[in-house]
């Protein structure tokens, strides 16, 4: 017997009956339409069952993916299936880009944005603040486009948890192509510091705190070309690093994006890990909290005192901002965020008995888990926080209501 596929990490074996792979549209539609249960795998890099079923999972990478740039508007049509990898190059060589990526440009666009996958920056959203219009084909089979400020459910569909239908193309929004330095500051006297954390956060266009929760901190620091420099006060007592560095002490350094200030394009700059290298660890668990950015610094202190805790399952922490976003299941839904993420050993059993303990220290900050990672937070406190979940949960009914898009995790988060 054939072996059940998995996600990236391997802690996941899919249940699915069959991993379909449809090379037409037309036979796309048709494994929707005559399904009973299906679900979309993007590239797997969820560390959780969220893209899971019983039924067909399919993986939309044998379809032919558009790529198409509207100079005149400033936007992009995408295959959903196109990666980040992919799209960024051509958005560059039109003389656009997109404001914000993720550590990685790994991920397909629609998994990242089912799950409100987000990058770091006072001013960006998460992902799907870039997201004009979502092109969806529901459970029989008809096409629907969902777009902002033309359908109020649109906040609803962009970070939908694959569950209202298979994503087949997205419009994004872009800006004007810019450059980034990326320098890295070690000896940031961490543990004693957290008060200005968001002020940390700030200094630059984008930035990436990663601790141990017990000795110094890094401090990645991206700046877009010509922006002021960052304030020196706020760096104080950190010193530049003397070489490249990988986010994860003793992981090659040529798996990550260049430093040391030497400007290059948005997309190797914003993300940690090059494409066409592998990304973080490889054998690796990750979890990731999202507070409110103003309870940010108590949620830190917490943790610091985890760090002895922590230590034995903990390959690294990041720490960064992200702005507040109108999409009803974003993680940073009316809140400006402080997320803290956690790279984990992969030992699921050590994982699984230090997880109780992260989410009881930051309990008391209304925190909302990754959609996309471990966590062990029961779904009815995490619903409690999201005020648009019953809105949501309508949507689901109207989308889908024979539930053929539904899976474990979405039963539990949105029993019928
Ligand atoms: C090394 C690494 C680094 C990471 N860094 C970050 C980071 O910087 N920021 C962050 O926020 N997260 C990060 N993540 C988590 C990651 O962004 C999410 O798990 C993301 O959802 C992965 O995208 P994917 O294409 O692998 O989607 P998958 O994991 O394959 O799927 C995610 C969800 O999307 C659905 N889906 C996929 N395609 C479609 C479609 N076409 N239509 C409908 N539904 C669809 C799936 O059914 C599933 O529910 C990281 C993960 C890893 C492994």
């Amino acid at each position: 017997m054939a072996a059940k596929p998995t996600n990236w990490a391997g802690n996941v074996e899919f249940a699915a009956r069959a991993l379909r792979r449809p090379t037409t549209f037309e036979e796309f539609r048709e494994i929707v339409a005559t399904g009973d249960r299906v679900r979309v795998l993007g590239s797997g890099h969820s560390f959780n069952r969220i893209a899971d079923t019983t039924g067909d999972l399919v993986v939309l990478d044998g379809l032919p993916r558009a790529v198409e740039v509207d100079s005149a508007n400033g936007t992009v049509r995408v295959g959903a299936a196109t990666r980040f990898a992919e799209l960024c190059p051509v958005l560059r060589r039109h003389g656009l880009a997109l404001p914000n990526l993720p550590s990685t440009p790994h991920f397909t666009l629609a998994g990242a944005y089912a799950t409100g996958t987000h990058g770091s920056g006072h001013t960006g959203g998460t992902l799907a603040a870039a997201v004009r219009s979502v092109e969806l084909v529901t459970a029989d089979g008809e096409t629907v486009t969902v777009s902002r400020g033309t359908d109020d459910h649109f906040e609803g569909t962009v970070v939908s948890l694959g569950s209202l239908g298979v994503v087949t193309a997205l419009t994004l929004e872009t800006c004007p192509t810019f450059e980034v330095e990326q320098y890295v500051h070690e000896g940031l006297a961490w543990p004693a510091f957290p008060e200005d954390l968001t002020g940390v956060l700030g200094v630059a266009y984008s930035v990436s705190v990663f601790t141990d929760w017990s000795g110094p901190a890094r401090v990645w620091v991206k700046r877009r070309v010509g922006d002021p420099p960052p304030d020196p006060t706020l760096l104080s007592g950190t010193r530049p690093a003397d070489g490249p560095r990988h986010p994860i002490e003793g992981m090659p350094t040529a798996n990550a994006t260049e430093q040391s200030g030497v400007p290059g394009p948005w997309d190797e700059r914003l993300p940690h890990f090059r494409a066409g290298f592998v990304p973080s660890v490889g054998d690796e668990l990750q979890s990731e909290y999202f507070v409110p950015a103003e309870r940010a610094a108590e949620a830190a202190a917490a943790l610091v005192e985890l760090g002895p805790l922590l230590a034995p399952v903990l390959r690294v922490s990041e720490v960064r901002t992200v702005a507040a976003d109108p999409h009803w299941l974003s993680p940073a839904h009316g809140r400006d965020s402080v997320a803290f993420h956690f790279t984990w050993t992969s030992d699921a059993r050590a994982v699984a008995g230090v997880l109780p303990r992260v989410e009881a220290a930051l309990a008391p900050f209304d925190v909302r888990p990754h959609w996309g990672k471990l966590s062990s937070i029961a779904p009815e406190a995490t619903s409690a926080s999201y005020e648009r979940l019953e809105d949501f949960r309508a949507l689901l009914e109207r989308f889908d209501p024979k539930g053929t898009f539904r899976n474990e995790l979405i039963d539990r988060y949105f029993p019928r």
